[in-house]
């Protein structure tokens, strides 16, 4: 592996993080790819020794030791349970970026990522997003930054979004986007492909003199709210959907007869902070039973769709998912609020009854 281009603080970083790792295994408890794959390797603890291995160069990036990388879904629930304060998220995705730079990318994570710089978006879409959408971005106090997996896959969450901000008679608009530049940032694309695209979102948004950006997607939502800020200058509001709408007076029909639960997404929860605005919109449905799942909030467990694992790995990414439904056996409804875990959840679901559903759909048909 080519050392040379390494940033030696970083390795520095790493090395403190195996040195003040007292392998307690708390990690081990809650990480869901160790749940899923069963080895030590692939668990917080096994990574950052394999991550210090690989960036050294006593460590040879095999195929083994680049699935361990790879199978982490960057949940970040390791990162709450560490009594060392490990930031063990950052570490894996230093480690990816080292491997991409030294060409050990996956080939799903590549083509993805080179669809992104050709076509904007990861799926080599064509059609512009105006045509997909059928909005034309035009001056207003607020935007919706739609994101590409429901531009053009989870296209149900784009169109309640909109309906909502319509029925609420809002001034919104759509913005001309490209990929906001999560999936490169996850699998350790370099950030010098990444910062142009933020740019170009943050300009386009601003030349419609957008106040406050509004996103139904949780890793869109992250990527504004905690990682554009790094790099671009961010000149306006960013909130989640359900931050718009806890403070919107909903006047909802009532949902009787069902005994709902919410999955907390991890871009959204344990990354951003964002508990209780979902809460507070489900309970604004009249008649619904509401239930929490016993891992909830900071403690939820993963949907297994993040960090590139669901497009490298799916039979890992579709296990972990599994374990998450079977925490929610007395639900008709599984509630969740990102497209990602939305798909993820409800492709593992099979035979069971419960339906996987985004909370703005949900709004949508009771607004
Ligand atoms: S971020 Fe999640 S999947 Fe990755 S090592 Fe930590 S607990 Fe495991
Ligand atoms: S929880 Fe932290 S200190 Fe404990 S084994 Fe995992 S990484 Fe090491």
């Amino acid at each position: 592996m080519n050392m040379s281009e390494f940033n030696t603080d970083k390795l520095e970083a790493v090395r403190k993080a195996v040195n003040v790792c007292t392998m307690c295994g708390f990690c081990k408890s809650v990480c869901p790819s160790f749940k899923a794959i069963g080895w030590d390797s692939a668990l917080s603890r096994g990574r950052i020794i394999l991550s210090y291995g690989l960036l050294n160069g006593e460590l040879e990036p095999d195929e083994s030791v680049v699935r361990n990388m790879y199978t982490c879904t960057t949940c970040a629930d390791c990162v709450r349970r560490c009594p060392s304060k490990v930031e063990i998220v950052d570490i894996i995705e230093l480690c990816r970026a080292d491997l991409v730079k030294n060409g050990h990318i996956l080939p799903k994570h590549k083509v993805m990522c080179e669809n992104i710089l050709a076509d904007g978006n990861p799926f080599a879409e064509k059609a512009p997003r105006r045509e997909a959408l059928g909005r034309t971005p035009h001056p207003a106090k607020i935007g919706y930054f739609v994101g590409c997996t429901a531009t053009y896959r989870s296209k149900e969450t784009a169109k309640a979004t909109l309906s909502i901000l319509d029925k609420l008679g809002a001034d919104y608009t759509t913005v001309d986007e490209v990929c906001c530049g999560s999936v490169m940032q996850r699998v350790g694309w370099p950030q010098e492909d990444v910062t142009p695209l933020m740019q170009k979102n943050v300009d386009n948004i601003k030349a419609l003199g957008i106040e406050t950006l509004v996103l139904a997607c949780a890793g869109c939502y992250r990527m504004f709210k905690m990682e554009y800020p790094k790099y671009v200058d961010v000149p306006f509001e960013v909130l989640h959907i359900t931050e718009f709408l806890a403070k919107q007076d909903l006047k909802l029909k009532p949902m009787e007869g069902v005994v709902a639960t919410y999955h907390d997404p991890c871009h959204l929860g344990r990354h951003c902070g964002v508990y209780e605005p979902p809460r507070e919109v489900i309970r604004m449905i009249p008649g619904l039973d509401f239930r929490e799942m016993e891992y909830n909030r900071k403690t939820s467990h993963c949907c297994g769709g993040g960090g590139g694992v669901r497009s490298a790995y799916p039979q890992d990414s579709m296990n972990i998912a599994n374990t998450r439904l079977d925490e929610a056996p007395f639900a008709d409804l599984m509630i969740t609020t990102c497209p990602f875990c939305v798909n993820n959840l409800d492709s593992a679901k099979g035979d069971r009854k419960m339906q996987v559903r985004d909370l703005v759909e949900i709004i949508d048909e009771l607004l």
